[in-house]
């Protein structure tokens, strides 16, 4: 088969038109079990060239048994819905095929990259000197900040390695990356103390300045907390200005991690969530999270870009043979190589506006209060969230939450996930995907609600 981009294109727009009727038609894909993968596709690959009717039917076979992310009946992830504006940066980023390293290679896109990280600033209020790029996603963000405050703390530890007895904090309901880049940086995954939260899963702060206290008197060095805006599983936010007086106090570096409820900066209504956000030394947000761009859209900013550059800098005479430094986004970036995702935010960002962005967030929240109120308003069910959040945590009657997920996926009914928070399992409904209409919300309470009458024996009960 030829190598040929027009003849390519041109299968990918039949294809996708397919895509899209599909999704309607059937909003869950079936779920295929394991060990029927090999009957269902011809996945193999061998020594010689698929015949082009072949490889078309199976691209289709395979792109129509995927699961739909982006359907109306897909509440799994924190991720959902697309919007158009947003997927057409992202394709134009990838015919472009620039690296965001340096200006010689991405020209006019890395303008567009620093534009976001400039406005993004705005909005959260840091200073003059502030800056920010685009990783990889929310855990690369984590990363990107624990390294800044490791070297903050300690510049020798870049060239010598760890040393000395640093401590990080982080709340029990944190996202699991902070373990994971504890021990990335070197610090430890035992050199993370998960703060307690109170009863909505926030950060408990008295907890946070006792554990801090008592880290000094045993000769441990505090150096950096992770709090979050919109936990994984409760969306409950860490009050940011409570944290902030402890962390100036101690020397600690404040890192929210917004990325998924972070997007309530461009919110009048629900900024108030991360009131303070301008006290901290980096923050995060994921434009695939809630704002319906693809994966991934991440952004960090951070209040000092000198700390970026410290500590994301490195000489490479090859690369960088242009001169000015600020548009040579690679010294602040862990890649080498990095995929334009701003394009695809900004192209979102351009056509709507930031009042559109703010019309996205608001709308997510009003649709979480619709769900939210037909939990309440509901005897048969039990709420385990709180107000302010984007995430609808309940038990339907006694049914085993984790049960009745697995049964309506394996069925293909809907795409929804279950939590924990303390003793509690729960199924956990997100509101995330801006394209749903109030409708289609009580719809998915409708569904479940017929799946359980109609299979009552099926699924498990509470104990
Ligand atoms: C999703 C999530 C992350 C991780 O983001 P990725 O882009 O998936 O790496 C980090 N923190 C929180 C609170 C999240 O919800």
């Amino acid at each position: 088969m030829q190598n040929n981009i027009k003849e390519d294109l041109h299968f990918f727009n039949e294809l996708i038109n397919e895509l899209i009727d599909d999704e309607l038609k059937n909003p869950v894909a079936d779920a295929i079990p394991t060990n029927e993968l090999n009957e269902k596709f011809d996945l193999e690959l061998r020594s010689s060239p698929a015949i082009a009717e072949d490889f078309k039917k199976e691209l289709k076979n395979l792109v129509l048994n995927t699961p739909k992310s982006s359907s109306k009946l897909f509440f799994n992830q924190l991720f959902g819905g697309r919007h158009s504006k947003a997927i057409l940066g992202d394709l134009l980023a990838v015919m472009l095929n620039n690296s965001m390293a340096t200006y010689k290679i991405a020209g006019p896109q890395v303008a567009v990259e620093k534009e976001i990280i400039k406005q993004v600033n705005n909005l959260i209020g840091y200073p003059q000197g502030c800056g920010g790029t685009f990783p990889t996603g929310g855990s690369m963000s984590n990363f990107m900040s624990l390294v800044m405050a490791r070297d903050k703390i300690n510049g020798e530890i870049r060239n010598k390695g760890m040393h000395g007895k640093l401590v990080a904090y982080t709340s029990e309901n944190s996202h699991y990356s902070i373990a994971k880049n504890a021990a990335f940086t070197g610090l430890g995954r035992d050199n993370i103390r998960y703060v307690e939260s109170d009863e909505h899963g926030r950060i408990n702060v008295e907890a946070f300045k006792n554990q801090v206290e008592t880290d000094i008197l045993n000769g441990f060095t505090p150096f950096y907390i992770n709090a979050t805006a919109g936990t994984t599983v409760l969306g409950a936010f860490d009050s940011v200005v409570d944290l902030a007086p402890i962390c100036k106090k101690h020397n600690i570096w404040l890192h929210l991690d917004g990325a998924f409820g972070g997007s309530v900066i461009f919110s009048e209504k629900h900024k108030h969530l991360v009131e303070g956000i301008e006290l901290t030394d980096s923050f995060c947000f994921n434009a695939h999270k809630t704002l319906g761009a693809p994966l991934s859209a991440s952004v960090i900013v951070v209040r000092d870009n000198n700390y970026l550059y410290n500590s994301f800098n490195n000489e490479a005479s090859y690369l960088y043979q242009t001169d000015d430094e600020n548009y040579n986004l690679g010294q602040t970036s862990f890649e080498c190589g990095r995929r334009n995702n701003a394009l695809k935010f900004w192209t979102l960002w351009k056509a709507i506006g930031t009042d559109g962005i703010a019309k996205i967030v608001d709308y997510e929240f009003h649709l979480a209060d619709t769900a939210r109120n037909y939990v309440k308003e509901n005897t048969d069910y039990i709420l385990y969230s709180f107000d302010d959040s984007l995430s609808i945590c309940f038990n339907y009657k006694d049914y085993d939450p984790q049960d009745l997920c697995t049964k309506l996926y394996q069925h293909n009914k809907l795409m929804v996930g279950f939590g924990h928070f303390h003793e509690n399992t729960f199924v956990r409904l997100v509101t995330i995907n801006g394209e749903n209409s109030e409708k289609d919300i009580l719809n998915f309470f409708k569904i479940m609600e017929e799946f359980v009458c109609d299979n009552s024996d099926l699924i498990k009960r509470i104990q």
